[in-house]
């Protein structure tokens, strides 16, 4: 089965009167260990799909499969639930904690969880992204690169199924990108993980699998 998928997705936002349609009758799947990526000008919906692939907003018609079973119609704190258990997220700007170590960042996500076996986790996940010896450097001691490896490693701490990451190379120099790439394929091919990337980087197409082209809504 497909760890994620959209079947004829629609969103609508009723803006006072005047409806924009974000997202037109959307198909979509990704399998475990995919890389697939989506491309599509500025406006053309892809933050609006990543927020219903990511479980953080509702379709206003259509089906949200995830590991086959239809979450479409959970409540707020089930969809919670899910999100915590299935996916990862990963942004531009790497939204880490100033004032946290890498370590502690990484331990966000487990914070709640009283798991005895976060901290061990997440030392593991910092040294496989090659940060082992900045375990204590807070987020200013850390190059562009460094952070958004601390932030893979925190969308990793619960073990996702799916990684959500929106424009993950963004703010990094090319050879940067690519380091983090990597690291990307890395995952998806050790841990089976299903990475999902919107981005205008062409060099992350090259990386995917699949590149699927959002144009004013729909899936072209
Ligand atoms: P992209 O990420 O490709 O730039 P978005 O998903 O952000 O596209 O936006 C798709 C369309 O939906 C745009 O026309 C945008 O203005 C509209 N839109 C997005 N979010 C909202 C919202 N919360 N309320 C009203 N319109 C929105
Ligand atoms: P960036 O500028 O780094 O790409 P944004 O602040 O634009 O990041 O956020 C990208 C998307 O992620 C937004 O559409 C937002 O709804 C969503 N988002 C923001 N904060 C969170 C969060 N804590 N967990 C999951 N998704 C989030």
């Amino acid at each position: 089965t497909h760890i994620i998928e959209l079947q004829h997705v629609w969103k609508r936002y009723d803006t006072g009167g005047e409806v924009v349609e974000a997202l037109k009758d959307v198909d979509f799947y990704a399998d475990p260990g995919e890389f697939v990526s989506v491309m599509g000008p500025s406006g053309s919906g892809k933050s609006t799909m990543l927020n219903v692939l990511g479980l953080l907003d509702t379709p206003t018609e259509g089906t949200v499969l995830l590991d086959g079973k239809d979450v479409t119609d959970l409540t707020d704190q089930e969809m919670t639930t899910q999100r915590k258990q299935f996916i990862g997220f990963i942004f531009q700007s790497f939204h880490l904690i100033p004032t946290l170590s890498a370590l502690e960042n990484v331990e966000v996500p487990t914070l709640f969880g009283e798991d005895p076996t976060a901290r061990e986790r997440a030392t593991d996940l910092l040294e496989r992204v090659g940060l082992g010896d900045r375990l204590h450097y807070r987020p200013d001691q850390l190059s562009g690169g460094q952070k958004q490896r601390v932030a893979v490693a925190r969308a990793l701490v619960n073990e996702p199924r799916i990684l959500l990451a929106d424009e993950p190379t963004g703010n990094l120099d090319r050879k940067t990108g690519r380091s983090v790439l990597d690291l990307f394929d890395e995952i998806r091919r050790e841990d089976d993980v299903a990475v999902i990337a919107v981005t205008h980087d062409p060099q992350l197409g090259e990386y995917a699998d699949r590149t699927v082209q959002l144009v004013d809504g729909r899936i072209q």
